[in-house]
């Protein structure tokens, strides 16, 4: 039976609460997961230029639409500006990559990935003499012109914490519809969704499950969230998986939620979270589980004048 996802209407944007997750989905598995996951109900798909997978991503959305399996109005397609296109005359340049590779006009949200900015070529910088000091309300600033041009429908920030939110805020022209932080019972970030709410922005969650880990193993035992007691005894007595109790925290605390899968019946098993509700006390429960404990730190811009992340240790600056 095809899912009907429930949207959040924001600034005229209408966000459907699930979406599939791409980061570490590589390509040869991606547009096969997409598919699956259209051909289920999933109308919202995340993906970034970081990734390397927007071609095999728009593979799979272009196949969905060619068979008439959906249209394209019903497809909410999310890709993200990296940070070595931060100066503002390389903005357009971010943009138009990502839609060559995914092969389409437009997408319906184009998110900031976060606020540092890298002077490039490495993706990544390898000193602090790679960073660039761009300030992310210029960026942003590019940004709306590509809403002007009809590249994208919305905006939004990725990794923001609140100060960075409220000055882009302060200064925009077309406001972020939404935030997409990392979240999870072992970080709940109770402040910054406190403080999103008030001024109406939706906080996307990302890696809901404790992400996918590099190599394929956690760095502790600690870091297992689809593991912890709690939850997987919470699992037992609503009768659903660890991973739709971690699912249902979000949807509950009425934020949206990125689940990455490229195991079909996990695809399917993810949509499964519309049938059940957590009580209040299972959700503080779950929110007690709090280590501050990140799987995305972005280590290497923790020198960066802009990095976010205020619960992380910063080195010298
Ligand atoms: P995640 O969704 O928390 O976890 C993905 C991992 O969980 C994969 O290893 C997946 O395995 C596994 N999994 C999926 N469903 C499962 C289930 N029902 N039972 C057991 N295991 C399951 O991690 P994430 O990829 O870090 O976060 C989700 C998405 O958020 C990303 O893919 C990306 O789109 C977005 N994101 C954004 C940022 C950002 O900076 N803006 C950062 C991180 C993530 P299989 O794939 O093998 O099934």
């Amino acid at each position: 039976m095809l899912a009907n996802i429930p949207t959040i209407l924001r600034s005229g944007v209408r966000l459907p609460v699930l979406g599939l997750g791409t980061w570490k989905s590589k390509p040869n598995e991606v547009a096969t997961a997409v598919r699956v996951a259209i051909n289920a109900g999933y109308r919202h798909i995340d993906t970034a230029w970081l990734y390397g997978n927007e071609a095999e991503v728009g593979q799979g959305v272009r196949d969905a639409l060619s068979d008439g399996t959906v249209k394209r109005r019903d497809l909410f397609i999310v890709t993200k500006l990296w940070s070595t296109f931060h100066r503002p005359e390389d903005v357009k340049l971010g943009m138009s990559d990502s839609l060559d590779k995914l092969g389409l006009d437009y997408v319906d949200m184009y998110l900031m990935h976060g606020p540092p900015g890298f002077k490039g070529p490495n993706i990544r910088p390898t000193s602090e003499s790679d960073y660039d000091d761009t300030d992310y309300v210029d960026t942003w600033k590019a940004m709306e012109s590509l809403v002007d041009e009809g590249l994208t429908r919305s905006l939004g920030l990725s990794n923001f914490n609140s100060r960075q939110v409220d000055r882009v805020l302060h200064d925009c022209r077309i406001k972020p519809v939404v935030n997409q932080v990392e979240l999870h019972p072992y970080l709940p970030q109770l402040d910054l969704i406190k403080y999103c709410q008030s001024k109406d922005v939706i906080l996307t969650a990302y890696s809901p499950f404790g992400s996918t880990p590099d190599g394929g193993n956690y760095i502790s035992s600690e870091s297992r969230l689809l593991e912890d007691p709690v939850v997987v005894a919470m699992g037992k007595k609503y009768e659903k998986t660890p991973a739709q109790v971690l699912l249902r925290y979000h949807l509950e605390r009425g934020l949206s939620v990125l689940a990455k899968s490229v195991t079909p019946a996990r695809i399917l098993q993810n949509l499964e979270v519309f049938d059940f509700s957590l009580t209040e006390d299972d959700i503080n429960k779950l929110n007690s589980l709090n280590r501050n404990h990140r799987y995305v730190t972005w280590e290497y811009s923790r020198s960066h004048k802009y990095y976010p992340f205020d619960d992380q240790p910063r080195s010298a600056q």
